[in-house]
């Protein structure tokens, strides 16, 4: 009987420290004006490109700007801005965000892994205990805007991150244009509706490549298959972003493509989704 109270009394102070977490990333993310996260049904698709590039266009255009990179098992956001290595200040509010190109306050799982190679191999609730605690610790300061970096997928792990995050403005979904992406695109859809939030858009990257001596249109993954995808599901587009190689290239070297090269169809495309985005929330808030 003795054990059966002790645990109950256990189990008592976990739930109330749980609430205490909780409560606490409810009011340190209040500070902050809107929060969209950055998903995509699969891997590889661009989904930290997308939110590193977005970042920077909101940066420019005069928004103060976070990043949390929570895709735990790729967090590529510090190499992309040239914050690879950083370790996070402490100080006794909590854990402060590293500063990178335009001011734009970055979290990554990545700054609590001793170097770049280190897997994160952690078992389900340790997981999500660590990360709770992890995010009910930043010190965000205010905000206008905090893009948030989602592992890859629809499953259990970048849902569970997801309700942990007070709030939500909405959610945009990063696809490449091939038939099998749009399968995953539809759970992507249906992943945001669970969580009761809006869709921003759909954003369709590497759409075709342009070739840089003669202009033609190359579709190496066919093209057109997000915008279709979202006139079925009827959810906003938001725009195509070509491939080109030297958004590769400038996320390697730690540069923000569209600071690099501003004058490229790509980055073109990505300050019209931002406007798009910028729209978004500015109707948001008039509601
Ligand atoms: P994810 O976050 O979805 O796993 P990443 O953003 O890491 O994907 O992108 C995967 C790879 O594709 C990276 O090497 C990135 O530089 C490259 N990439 C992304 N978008 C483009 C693009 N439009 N043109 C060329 N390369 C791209």
């Amino acid at each position: 009987m003795k054990n059966l109270n002790s645990e109950t009394e256990s189990l008592e102070d976990e739930r109330k420290f749980i609430e205490g977490q909780e409560r606490l990333l409810k009011i340190r993310m209040e500070k902050i004006r809107h929060k969209v996260a950055v998903i995509s049904g699969k891997g590889g698709v661009g989904k930290s490109t997308v939110t590193v590039n977005l970042a920077v266009a909101f940066a420019m255009n005069g928004y103060r700007v976070g990043i949390l990179d929570a895709d735990i098992h790729g967090p590529s956001i510090p190499k992309m801005l040239g914050l690879s290595g950083n370790r996070l200040e402490v100080g006794p509010p909590g854990v402060f965000p590293a500063i990178g190109p335009f001011g734009i306050r970055v979290v990554s799982i990545d700054f609590l892994l001793p170097n770049e190679e280190s897997p994160v191999i952690w078992r389900g609730p340790l997981k999500m205990a660590a990360i709770r605690q992890f995010l009910s610790d930043i010190v965000w300061g205010e905000l206008d805007l905090l893009l948030i970096d989602l592992p890859p997928g629809t499953g259990d792990e970048p849902l569970s991150i997801a309700q942990l995050l007070p709030d939500m403005d909405g959610v945009i979904i990063v696809t490449i244009p091939s038939e099998v992406s749009q399968l995953v695109v539809k759970k992507a859809v249906n992943f945001a509706r669970t969580l009761g939030l809006p869709i921003v858009g759909i954003i369709e990257n590497m759409s075709g490549f342009l070739c840089p001596n003669c202009g033609a249109r190359i579709d190496i993954f066919q093209s057109g298959g997000g915008e279709r995808m979202a006139k079925e599901m009827s959810v906003p587009f938001l725009g195509r972003i070509p491939v080109d190689p030297r958004v590769c290239e400038d996320s390697d070297r730690g540069k923000p493509f569209i600071v690099e090269c501003k004058d490229s169809p790509s980055s073109k495309a990505f300050m019209e989704i931002f406007k798009k985005i910028e729209d978004f929330l500015n109707q948001k808030e008039k509601r």
